[in-house]
C-alpha cells in the first residue's frame, strides 16, 4: 500500500517488532511508550520518536495500539491526554491488544460515537510472528473499518480474518485460546498415563496422531518431550507462549462467560490448573509446561 502515517502507541514485546515492521513496509510511524527505552529501539528500528500519545497521534491517518490489558486501552483512548481528544478527524484507529470484550465494545462505540473508524484486531502468534510479520489478526468492527485496516495489518501478519463486529476479534480470540488451554491439558494427561501403563511417548504419538485423539496441541506441540523436536517440552519448557499468558487469555474467557451466561466447565477447570501453575511460581514457563503439573514433578 502506499505509505500511510500511523501512530504506534505499546512498544513492549510484541509492539516493538509490530511498529518495526510498519516503517519496514515503508509507513511513517510515530512510536511511543512510556518507556524511553522502548521509544529509543523503536527508533533505531525506524520509526519516529512520539514524545506523547498526544503527539504520536496528532497527525496520523491510522493509530494502532498494543497495550497490556483492557484498562490501559480505555484510558490511552478515552482520557485526556489519550487518542480520541487528540487524533485526526476521521482517523482509523486499530486496537491490536488482548483485552476484555467489554472494554473492547465500550471504547469502539465511544469512537465510533466521535466519528472514528475503529476495530479491535488481537492478534495469536508471540513475539517471533510479530518480529517476522506473520501474525494472525482476528478483527472486530464493520466492513468499511475492516476493509481500511486490512492493509495496514498485512504489513505485520499473515492471515487477517474479520471475525465480524466490533469485539467479535476478541472473542474469537479467547474462544481459541480457551479451546488450545483446555486441550494442552487434556493431552498431557493422555500421555501421562499411556506413559504410566507403560507405552512410550513416540509410540502413543505415532498411533493418536494418526487417531482421533488427533489435536494441534499434540501433533504441533506435544507436551511430552520427544515426538515433536522444536516443541517446548523439548528444552524444559522454555517458551513459546507462557503459561503466565494463557492464564491471562483463560481468565478472559471465564470473565466472558459468565457475564453471557454461558456453560464452560473445562474451561473453568482449566483457568483453575493454569492459576495452580502461577501460584507455584512457574508461570514464566511455556503452558505445555502444565505437563509437570499433571506428572507431580512441578
Ligand atoms: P508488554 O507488557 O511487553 O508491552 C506493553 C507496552 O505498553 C509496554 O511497553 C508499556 O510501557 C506500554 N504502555 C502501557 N501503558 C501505556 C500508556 N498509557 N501509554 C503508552 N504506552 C503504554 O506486552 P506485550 O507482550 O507486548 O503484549 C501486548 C498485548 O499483546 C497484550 O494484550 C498481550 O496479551 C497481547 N499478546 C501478547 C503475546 C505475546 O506473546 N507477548 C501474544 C499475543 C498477544
Amino acid at each position: 500500500m502506499s505509505m500511510t502515517s500511523i501512530a504506534f502507541i505499546g512498544l513492549g514485546n510484541m509492539g516493538g517488532p509490530m511498529a518495526a515492521n510498519l516503517a519496514k513496509a515503508g509507513h511513517e510511524v510515530t512510536a511511543t511508550d512510556l518507556s524511553i527505552g522502548a521509544i529509543d529501539r523503536a527508533v533505531e528500528a525506524g520509526c519516529k520518536r512520539g514524545d506523547s500519545v498526544a503527539d504520536a497521534v496528532k497527525d496520523a491517518d491510522v493509530v494502532v495500539t498494543m497495550l497490556p490489558a483492557g484498562a490501559h486501552v480505555r484510558s490511552v483512548y478515552t482520557e485526556g491526554y489519550g487518542v480520541l481528544a487528540n487524533a485526526k478527524e476521521g482517523a482509523l484507529l486499530i486496537d491490536s491488544s488482548t483485552i476484555d470484550v467489554d472494554s473492547a465494545r465500550a471504547v469502539i462505540s465511544t469512537a465510533t460515537d466521535k466519528g472514528f473508524a475503529m476495530v479491535d484486531a488481537p492478534v495469536s502468534g508471540g513475539v517471533a510472528a510479530a518480529t517476522g510479520g506473520t501474525l494472525t489478526f482476528m478483527v472486530g468492527g464493520d466492513d468499511e473499518a475492516f476493509a481500511r485496516a486490512r492493509p495496514v495489518l498485512e504489513a505485520m501478519g499473515k492471515n487477517i480474518f474479520h471475525a465480524g463486529a466490533a469485539g467479535n476479534g476478541q472473542v474469537a480470540k479467547i474462544c481459541n485460546n480457551m479451546l488450545l488451554g483446555i486441550s494442552m491439558i487434556g493431552t498431557c494427561e493422555a500421555f501421562n498415563l499411556a506413559e504410566k501403563l507403560g507405552l512410550d511417548a513416540q509410540t502413543f504419538f505415532d498411533i493418536s496422531s494418526t487417531a482421533s485423539g488427533q489435536c494441534w496441541s499434540m501433533t504441533s506441540y506435544c507436551p511430552a518431550p520427544g515426538p515433536v523436536p522444536n516443541a517446548p517440552s523439548n528444552r524444559d519448557y522454555q517458551p513459546g507462549f507462557a503459561a503466565g499468558m494463557m492464564l491471562k487469555d483463560m481468565r478472559l474467557a471465564q470473565e466472558a462467560a459468565h457475564k453471557a451466561k454461558a456453560s464452560t466447565p473445562l474451561g473453568a477447570q482449566s483457568e483453575a490448573l493454569y492459576a495452580l501453575m502461577e501460584a507455584a511460581g512457574k508461570d514464566n514457563l511455556d503452558f505445555s509446561g502444565i505437563m509437570k503439573l499433571v506428572r507431580g514433578d512441578l
